[in-house]
């Protein structure tokens, strides 16, 4: 896998910026699940790719160091304000779909990590206590991975927020 080539089609295909980075330089802090046991979402303890049911910190530490390289994306769109939520849902819905794009280019084994829950079905079979429909698609987040998304970000030499009135999501692909 060519990962000059990868950038530039992340690039081409409507990502602001990509770059790839070692997995023995990530930083992962536990710590960053507390924001996840806070709820604010409402998708702890019911989408099956957010905590608990996504797996233990230490379990999904381990798995994704078990993996050499990531590379990583983001994309930045602009709202009408600080209060725009349907922008942010919209920014949110297209992200996804850049995701599972990209996702397709990647020839190799790897773990698609992006933001939020897994947003594969309309509504997650955890909120209903049932098993998950997909799990080959399901997509967990970098967060649920006690990725430190700021730093990731600083290490791929992006910015982790991109200005008044926009919202910028990252996604991974650990290889
Ligand atoms: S694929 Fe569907 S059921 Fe499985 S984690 Fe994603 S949203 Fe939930």
């Amino acid at each position: 896998m060519n990962e000059a080539i990868l950038i530039q089609k992340c690039i081409q295909l409507g990502a602001y910026k990509a770059a790839c980075a070692n997995v023995s330089d990530i930083t992962f802090d536990p710590n960053l699940r507390k924001a996840c046991e806070a709820n604010y979402c409402g998708n702890y303890g019911k989408n099956l790719t957010c905590p608990p049911a996504v797996g233990t910190p230490e379990e999904l530490i381990a798995r994704a160091k078990s993996y050499s390289r990531i590379l990583v994306f983001q994309t930045v769109t602009p709202l009408e304000d600080s209060f725009d939520f349907e922008g942010m849902n919209e920014a949110k819905a297209k992200h996804c779909e850049l995701s599972s794009e990209i996702d397709k280019l990647i020839d190799v084994p790897h773990l698609q990590l992006a933001a939020g829950g897994c947003t594969v079905c309309e509504r997650c079979a955890g909120f209903d206590g049932e098993p998950c429909r997909y799990p080959d698609r399901a997509v967990a987040s970098l967060e649920a991975y006690c990725i430190n998304v700021s730093k990731l970000a600083a290490l791929c030499g992006m910015k982790y927020i991109n200005g008044v009135d926009t919202v910028t999501f990252f996604t991974g692909y650990l290889y």
